[in-house]
C-alpha cells in the first residue's frame, strides 16, 4: 500500500461523507443517521486497513471467505465487520464470531442456522432480512410476501436479533429504478410494524451502494453499503 493510495482512500472518503451529508441535507435528515459500510471486497487487506484508518470502522465483504481471512488479518484494529453477500449454511459457525450484523439473511434454515450457532457461543446476532424487491430471478432474498410469516417465526429464536431489512437495487434499471425499489422496501418496513412481533426491530433499512447510495438516502435508508466509490484509482 503505498503512501499516494492511503491518501487517495482517505480523499475518497471525505468525498463521500460530503456526499452523503448533501443527500441527507437535501431531504432533511441527520447525515448521523446514515451508517456508511466500506465494502472492502474489491481490495486487499491493506487497502482494508487504510480505510479503517481513514475513518470508517465498519467494513463489510460479501464472501464469507474473505471476510475471516481479513478479520483475521486485522484483528488488531477490531472493525465493525458486516456480512453483506450470500451466507451459506455450512459457512454460518465460522461468521457468526466475527461479524456485527448479517445483512443477508434469505432463508430460515439459514437464519435458524444462525442461531444455533450464537447460542453456542452465548451471544445474540443482529442480523437483516433481504428482500428481493426488485423480482430479479438470479437475486437472494425473500419475496416481499414471504417476510410476515419469517418474522412470526422469530419468537422461537433467542439468539438472532432482527434489526431491519436489506435489499439491492435492480442493476440494469438506472437511478428512477433503484429509487422507486428503495420506496418499496420501506412500504414492505412500514407494512411490517404493524403486524411483526415485538422482539423484532424494523429501526434498520440497509440499501443504497455507489451507484444509487444518494436515492437510498433519500427513500430512509440507515445504512448503505459503498464500495467502489472508495476505491477508486487505487491501484489493484
Ligand atoms: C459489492 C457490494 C456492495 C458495494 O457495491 P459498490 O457498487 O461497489 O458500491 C454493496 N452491497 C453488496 C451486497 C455488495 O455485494
Amino acid at each position: 500500500m503505498s503512501l499516494e493510495d492511503a491518501q487517495r482512500i482517505a480523499t475518497n472518503l471525505a468525498g463521500l461523507r460530503e456526499r452523503i451529508a448533501l443527500a441527507a441535507s437535501r431531504c432533511g435528515r441527520d447525515a448521523d443517521d446514515v451508517r456508511c459500510v466500506a465494502v472492502t471486497k474489491y481490495v486487499d487487506t491493506p487497502a482494508t486497513r487504510a480505510v479503517f484508518d481513514a475513518g470508517c470502522h465498519d467494513l463489510g465483504e460479501s464472501r464469507p471467505q474473505q471476510l475471516w481471512n481479513k478479520a483475521e488479518a486485522l484483528s488488531d484494529i477490531q472493525p465493525r465487520w458486516h456480512m453483506v453477500g450470500h451466507l451459506q449454511r455450512n459457512k454460518v459457525a465460522r461468521t457468526v464470531p466475527l461479524t456485527s450484523l448479517i445483512h443477508s439473511v434469505d432463508s430460515l434454515r439459514l437464519v435458524r442456522e444462525i442461531d444455533r450457532e450464537a447460542a453456542k457461543i452465548n451471544r445474540t446476532v443482529d442480523v437483516l432480512l433481504e428482500v428481493n424487491i426488485s423480482g430479479d430471478a438470479v437475486k437472494h432474498g425473500f419475496a416481499p410476501a414471504e417476510t410476515e410469516p419469517v418474522l412470526s417465526a422469530m419468537v422461537e429464536l433467542s439468539h438472532v436479533k432482527v434489526q431491519g431489512l436489506m435489499t439491492i437495487a435492480h442493476l440494469e434499471g438506472g437511478a428512477d429504478v433503484a429509487r422507486r425499489n428503495f420506496a418499496a422496501l420501506r412500504h414492505v418496513r412500514d407494512r411490517l410494524k404493524n403486524v411483526c412481533p415485538e422482539v423484532v426491530s424494523l429501526a434498520q433499512l440497509s440499501m443504497g451502494m455507489s451507484r444509487d447510495f444518494e436515492a437510498a438516502i433519500a427513500e430512509g435508508a440507515t445504512i448503505i453499503r459503498v464500495g467502489s466509490t472508495l476505491f477508486e484509482g487505487i491501484q489493484r
